[in-house]
């Protein structure tokens, strides 16, 4: 059975107060039943405190932005894999479009991530997906299979069924502009069908693939009423309970 999943990237917003603040609101003791699952990415600053305050809820998986994919050493600013896994964190985003543009992240680096969160046990949410000059060309499927080959498909099969992917094409992110369910729903499916390709039908199938970009209460339902999308990645609607709580519903 696929996991319907839905994930709120904070990305670099909100002081401690109204991190603590909307945790409380978010009411996780209550959220969902067995089948489904909440990914938050708080800033580091606050994971400490978040993980400390929320571990015991299994359908709660706390997660980091960003780390640095080695243990220990003179990589100054950075947060490392290992103390990321001590305080408590189970899950990290990688590949994020913001990660790979503003401080070029590069499909090789991105793959060191993924093996350095799976040695470590956390669950990768790789993020993939086209800006808009590809989309105008139609090379999305090109453009995103590229982006799985250099990054994902190395993996064997019982780390593949650990991540979650999430497609999210850049044009969509924090713009507004929501891809229609058509355009959400074709990628995933290919997705899925890259995946099918190397791993075989039962573990693609069994893949949460979460749609991401400008994704909102009122695009929620069509678009996670699609076969292959199976939950969301979301950045600005996930900073206000009632609207991140009213897509979660949608799941
Ligand atoms: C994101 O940054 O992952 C994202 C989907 O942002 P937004 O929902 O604001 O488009």
């Amino acid at each position: 059975m696929r996991k319907k999943i839905i994930a709120g990237n904070w990305k670099m917003n909100l002081l401690k107060q109204e991190a603590i603040q909307l945790v409380k609101e978010l009411d996780v003791a209550h959220f969902g039943d067995d089948s489904k699952q909440m990914f938050l990415f708080p800033s580091s600053l606050f994971l400490d405190s978040i993980c400390s305050e929320l571990s015991s809820y299994s359908k709660l998986i706390i997660g980091a932005q960003n780390f640095y994919p080695g243990e220990f050493g003179a990589f100054t600013g950075e947060n490392s894999i290992a103390q990321l896994k001590d305080i408590g964190v189970k899950a990290v985003l990688i590949g994020h479009s913001e990660r790979r543009e503003v401080f070029h992240e590069s499909n090789e680096y991105i793959k060191t991530k993924v093996d350095a969160a799976l040695e470590h046990a956390l669950i990768p949410l790789f993020c993939c997906g086209e800006s808009l000059e590809i989309r105008e060309k139609n090379k999305q499927n090109e453009f995103v299979k590229n982006q799985l080959e250099e990054s994902l498909l190395h993996l064997n099969a019982t780390q593949i069924s650990t991540v979650v992917i999430a497609y999210e094409p850049i044009w969509a992110i924090g713009t507004g502009k929501t891809a229609s369910s058509d355009q959400a729903e074709e990628m995933h499916q290919f997705i899925r069908t890259c995946i099918a390709e190397k791993f075989g039908t039962p573990i693609a199938e069994n893949l949460t693939i979460l749609y991401g970009g400008s994704c909102k209460p009122d695009n929620a339902a069509e678009l996670f009423g699609r076969n292959n999308i199976d939950g969301g990645l979301i950045g600005g609607a996930s900073l206000k309970a009632t609207d991140f709580l009213a897509i979660a519903k949608e799941l």
